[in-house]
Formats: C-alpha cells, sequence, structure tokens
C-alpha cells in the first residue's frame, strides 16, 4: 500500500519514501508530510519491533 505527501494519513505510523527510504512520521488523520529529499510517494509499512537483516 502507497501513500503520498499531502494525503491524510489512514493510520498512525512511520511512512518511508518509495524513492530513497527516508522515514517521516505521520498520525492518523494528519497530512503527510513530504520526505525531507524532496520525495512525496511512501510506502506504508507497520511499526515493527526490530530490524530484518
Ligand atoms: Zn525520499
Amino acid at each position: 500500500m502507497s501513500a503520498k505527501a499531502g494525503e491524510k494519513a489512514q493510520k498512525t505510523g512511520d511512512f518511508y519514501c518509495a524513492s530513497c527510504d527516508e522515514k517521516v512520521h505521520a498520525q492518523q488523520g494528519d497530512k503527510i508530510p513530504e520526505c525531507p529529499n524532496g520525495h512525496k510517494t511512501f510506502e506504508t509499512r507497520r511499526n515493527e519491533p526490530g530490524n530484518k537483516s
């Protein structure tokens, strides 16, 4: 599932830039900010503890 900057976040969580993997955080109902590098398309992921290796 993807999301775009300026859209309302459908859930609270982290959004990862589809272009550069930068992470932004948005709360449910808030507008999703742009990536710090100027990209506007994000992939949504759940807040999961731990890292994949
Ligand atoms: Zn980016």
